[in-house]
């Protein structure tokens, strides 16, 4: 027996299957999906591979076809539709076969589980107790201890470790009493469960009550099920306005599928993860939910995939590495806020998560649902043509109403000498809200106290000495790099000119937090950012704070405007959406779009009725009207119109091909001769085929320099996907002279 087998090394010059023989000791008890021992070229150096294959006829002479040497120790083995899943990926996004592979294994290893280990009566409860008084007459004083604990816990039983630690008890002395049939002692798996805080609190507030649906609502879910029911595994995109009860909907089309045995893969964006979603998915489901974040110890992560793997659970909740949790009997997938960016892979394979559930959706005949209040382009563009089935969500659920928006233009505050980052009519309304007891937001696009730091009196601009980057003042007195995490203490002058006017610009959470408190002295406020978050549990702490009433206003970056659900909020005020207008990407429009209307959204969610202040140098940019009035319709057709006359996705597909490497000079030569080549490649497609492909490039990167590696890209466009997988399938044939130059792709670049 001989097995193709995919060493763990991602160069693409090994990127292919490398024939091995099954030795004696390891046939029949490995295959397709092991991960096993190598030896490897020349040295036979010692290496990890993944067999993919396994075959009774050698490719190459057999003398030259050496032995695997052994299982990897702690083997995850994966299944054949995983490994499937994986040369499709490696294919679609482009990436070599060993990333491919990874990236569908979500734990590595093996990780030894808890074990939960009970002390519990082999005796009926008088033997027990006669048992004890002997104890006591012989002063046998441990075994006295623990035999009269057990006695007052004799339904229950112990917890061993609570035995030895807090009755200090010695293993021995309870080996003992087992031995002699007194004891006996019962081991359970423990799974370690992330989401401690929400599913205390659901216990506390009851399990399985659930929500009527409206009208609205129902008409969407009985159409899905009935879809389910009659075997019909649709694609939907369910287009409803924030707060128009989409999670009620996922819940009552979940329940269906679990009814039917079979399991429910559920993504959420990392920062809408909250305390608050898994609270109502186990307020529905209780235990059967699992939770995977990417704040879990590893340990933690096993056990969730081990519950999936064994079908102890049926649903998992979690970011985009959860598309890849190896259920047998996938019923659904369901991709909430799908717009959002970081469904997409910024690692080789650069995947889309809408793709990959697509594909296992159709290829293990489960349903696809995705859902936002601000559909990506792509999607809603996919629903127009008919590729996925519409629904429309136009009401907000319950009796709450769409906020009232202001859009305040900065311009004409400061004409009317309002030099304050708070506008008029946004003081005004936080006044009212903080003297009616109720709750307000901010929003603000960036983090840390300031922006760049920079000399006033000639220019000069602190950057990372290994991006070309400027540096981020912080409150701490550090001057951090947002791209590699380099930091630096502040500095005294000018290392240009030595001039003492060197200063901070700009404005950031910490700065908005002073400010509220100088204009607002009584107000309690919260501020959640990168800084504040970075530890396990504080992300749901501040949220839980909040959710308590124990601030009035929640002062934030992105991370507080996504899926969050306050009822006592009644005011968000966004301080400047231009931020993020103008920057190079063809999708900042879109993120604007998105980001004011979901901002707006987290207003007015109870019974009071809310309001939105938008601060903005640009009150007539078509994403400020259209998110203003709430009118997404009205937007995508703008958009699509600037897309199409672009050749932007999703009218046309980009590829962007990224050349690197860590020597500018040869990696110039390098681009020199790949770029011919990229055009020599898209000469070569078939006449006649009229698909046209465009190139621009290869040039430099708007930052050239990162983490000390130089990059150039290339971006090719075209109206078809397979000429661009085309041209990247002849693009990993091409070996750079210079070996430290690396040439990746990316798919729709987000
Ligand atoms: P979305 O996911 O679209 O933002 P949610 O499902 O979170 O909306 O619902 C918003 C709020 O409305 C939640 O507090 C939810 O409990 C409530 N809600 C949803 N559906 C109903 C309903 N049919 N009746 C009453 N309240 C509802
Ligand atoms: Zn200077
Ligand atoms: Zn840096």
């Amino acid at each position: 027996m001989y097995a193709d087998i995919i060493i763990d090394i991602s160069v693409e010059n090994l990127d292919r299957t490398y024939q091995y023989r099954v030795p004696e000791h390891l046939s029949g008890c490995i295959g397709a999906g092991d991960r096993v021992i190598i030896p490897f070229g020349k040295g036979d150096r010692k290496i990890k591979g993944y067999i993919v294959g396994l075959s009774d006829a050698p490719k190459i002479p057999e003398e030259k076809i050496k032995d695997i040497e052994s299982l990897c120790p702690g083997n995850i083995s994966l299944d054949d539709k995983m490994i499937s899943l994986a040369f499709w990926m490696k294919e679609h996004f482009g990436s070599t076969a060993n990333d491919a592979l990874k990236t569908v294994i979500p734990v590595k290893r093996v990780i030894k589980n808890k074990v939960n280990r009970t002390i519990l009566p082999a005796l009926p409860l008088p033997a027990l107790m006669g048992a004890a008084e002997k104890a006591e007459k012989r002063h046998w004083s441990a075994k006295e201890r623990l035999l009269k604990e057990l006695i007052t816990e004799y339904d229950s039983g112990l917890n061993y470790e609570l035995v030895t630690d807090k009755l200090n008890i010695l293993p021995a002395t309870i080996k003992a009493l087992e031995k002699d049939g007194t004891i006996k002692i019962e081991s359970s798996l423990a799974y370690r469960n992330y989401a401690g805080a929400a599913i205390a609190d659901a216990l506390e507030e009851g399990i399985g009550k659930n929500v009527e649906l409206n009208k609205e609502q129902r008409a969407v879910s009985d159409s899905i099920i009935s879809d389910i029911r009659s075997g019909i595994n649709g694609k939907y995109l369910i287009h409803g306005i924030t707060g128009s009860g989409k999670t009620e909907v996922y819940l009552a089309v979940i329940d269906e599928v679990i009814r039917q045995g079979k399991s429910v893969i559920m993504l959420i964006p990392e920062i809408a993860l909250t305390y608050q979603t898994v609270k109502r998915f186990y307020k529905r489901f209780g235990e059967g939910i699992s939770v995977l974040n990417s704040r879990m110890s590893a340990g933690e992560r096993y056990d969730q995939y081990l519950r999936a793997k064994n079908g102890d659970t049926k649903i998992v909740i979690g970011p985009r590495s959860a598309v890849f949790t190896p259920f047998d009997n996938l019923g659904l997938i369901i991709i909430d806020e799908e717009h959002e960016g970081s469904y997409k892979s910024e690692n080789s394979p650069r995947y889309n998560t809408r793709d990959v559930a697509a594909r296992r959706a159709e290829t293990e005949g489960a349903a696809l649902i995705l859902g936002s209040a601000t559909p990506s382009l792509e999607s809603y563009c996919a629903a127009c043509a008919g590729r996925i089935k519409l629904f429309e969500l136009e009401k907000r659920a319950g009796e709450a109403e769409l906020p009232t928006v202001y859009v305040a233009d900065l311009k004409e505050e400061l004409k009317a000498k309002n030099r304050s980052i708070f506008s008029r009519k946004l003081k005004e309304l936080i006044a009212d809200r903080l003297q009616k007891q109720e709750q307000v937001m901010l929003f603000i696009n960036r983090r840390g106290h300031s922006g760049f730091v920079n000399c006033r009196s000639c220019g000069h601009v602190i950057k990372c000495p290994h991006c070309d980057v400027s540096l981020t003042y912080h409150n701490n007195g550090k001057l951090v790099c947002h791209y590699c995490g380099f930091e630096r203490d502040m500095v005294k002058c000018c290392p240009e000119c030595g001039s003492p006017y060197i200063k901070a610009f700009g404005t950031g959470t910490q700065k908005v937090e002073e400010l509220l408190k100088a204009e607002f002295p009584t107000a309690r406020v919260l501020r959640m950012d990168h800084d504040t978050t970075k530890q396990k549990e504080s992300y749901d702490e501040i949220l839980s704070k909040f959710s308590d009433h124990e601030a009035d206003i929640l002062v934030g970056t992105q991370m507080i405007v996504k899926g969050h659900d306050f009822h006592r909020v009644t005011l968000v005020g966004i301080l400047l959406a231009d931020m993020s207008l103008y920057s190079e990407d063809f999708r900042s429009a879109e993120k604007t779009f998105e980001l004011l209307s979901q901002a707006a959204g987290r207003a007015g969610r109870g019974n009071a009725k809310g309001a939105v202040v938008i601060q903005t140098y640009n009150p007539e940019h078509y994403a400020v009207v259209a998110a203003a009035a709430h009118d997404y319709k009205s937007f995508y057709n703008e958009e699509m119109g600037f897309r199409r006359l672009m050749n932007y996705p999703p009218s046309w597909n980009i590829l962007k091909v990224m050349i690197s490497g860590g020597d500018a000079e040869s990696l110039k030569r390098e681009v020199n001769r790949i770029a011919p080549c990229i055009k020599g490649i898209i000469g070569e497609r078939k006449p006649g085929t009229g698909h046209a492909v465009k190139l621009f490039g290869p040039s430099e990167e708007k930052i050239f320099k990162l983490n000390d590696t130089y990059r150039y890209s290339a971006y090719l466009k075209s109206d078809d996907y397979a000429e661009l997988v085309r041209i990247k399938d002849r693009l990993t044939t091409y070996t750079p002279e210079d070996k430290g130059v690396a040439i990746q792709f990316d798919f729709n670049p987000v």
